[in-house]
């Protein structure tokens, strides 16, 4: 295994370039010697075994006598890494893709606990921060401070990079922050998340800067609210991702604005924050008890603007359990008087 959120899932380790051989008496953990001492101390149960060489070039001679048969994730590994591991090998190998990935889907009580501080500390730096929020600031300026925020709070990392898009920039999903000054009246997509002991949260709420947002924006909220309660409401056990869905793409519908939902519902979150189980209109995938996924229907108008609600949702024994605190509202960065 080598993909590192598989590594770090399977013996602890957390750095970047290790690989672990897994077999009948076999626990190895292969890496390089700027992990020395961190692999020994993170991954005590695995023989850490420090090479000069790639990693796939020293694993061959680490494989025990007699073993015929070597499963690898082809899905984590590069085609010419493939190819040179088994040109000419005596030993078959096998396309393992996934295996791990499966796994890790469903979370036991202390993965469940380290995603809740998670999303615990962003909802705290949100909540700060968009009131922190005044016109002329910039979106990497509001982008930053959350970052900032959540390293001083605790997070070791951000899930991924920080979204801030203010008005007609707010229509892609994806935007990335500019140097372009807020205005008041601005409607910001917010979107983003942070890492605490190894996993992450994700969370987009729509911020406005000033106090009172319009009847419309208003309006189109309401309805990106509605979709994602009831996509909440519709996860329990035994559902599958596009059943989701359908759900909250159904309410879009019945409000005139399915076309304007580009994306997928949402996604599972663990040590990656995009993950299995896959929640889109497409996904078979079938939900269980214990894992982690969010909710994020949203509604994009070209050359207007966007709102997105992110909530990240847990599967339980009976239903689901909604791990947001924070509220869904238009978070407004001046209150109203
Ligand atoms: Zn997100
Ligand atoms: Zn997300």
């Amino acid at each position: 295994m080598s993909a590192p959120a598989d590594v770090r899932y399977l013996s602890g380790f957390a750095g970047s370039n290790g690989w672990l051989l897994i077999g009948e008496g076999v626990r190895i953990l292969l890496t390089d010697a700027r992990y020395r001492e961190q692999a020994a101390i993170e991954a005590p149960a695995f023989t850490t075994v420090v090479t000069p060489e790639s990693l796939p070039a020293a694993l061959p001679s680490q494989l025990p006598p007699g073993m015929a048969r070597i499963g690898l994730d082809a899905s984590s590994t590069s085609h010419s890494t493939w190819l040179a591991l088994t040109g000419g090998s005596q030993v078959e190998w096998v396309d393992v893709g996934g295996l791990v990935a499966a796994q890790r889907r469903v979370k036991d009580a202390a993965e469940i606990a380290a995603i809740r501080r998670a999303l615990g500390l962003a909802e705290r730096v949100l909540r700060e921060v968009s009131n922190e929020i005044r016109p002329g600031m910039t979106e990497s300026q509001v982008a930053a401070r959350l970052d900032y925020a959540s390293r001083c709070q605790g997070a070791t990392a951000m899930a991924f990079d920080t979204i801030v898009a203010a008005g007609p920039h707010g229509a892609r999903p994806h935007a990335r922050p500019r140097d372009v000054p807020l205005s008041d009246g601005d409607l910001l997509v917010v979107d983003f998340g942070c890492i605490v002991d190894g996993y992450c949260s994700d969370i987009t709420r729509a911020v406005w800067v000033g106090s009172q947002p319009t009847d419309e924006w208003l309006r189109i909220h309401a309805a990106v609210d509605a979709a994602r309660a009831a996509a909440v409401l519709a996860i329990e056990p035994g559902v599958a991702g596009c059943d989701v869905d359908r759900v909250a793409r159904d309410l879009l519908t019945r409000r005139g604005l399915a076309e304007h939902f580009s994306h997928s519902l949402g996604h599972g979150v663990g040590l990656e924050v995009h993950e299995g189980p896959r929640m889109s209109a497409r996904s078979e995938d079938v939900l269980a008890p214990g894992m982690v996924v969010t909710v994020e229907p949203g509604v994009y108008l070209s050359g207007v603007g966007g709102i997105r609600l992110e909530d990240m949702v847990l599967v339980t024994r009976d239903g689901s359990e909604r791990l947001n605190q924070l509220e869904t509202a238009i978070l407004c960065s001046e209150r109203a008087a």
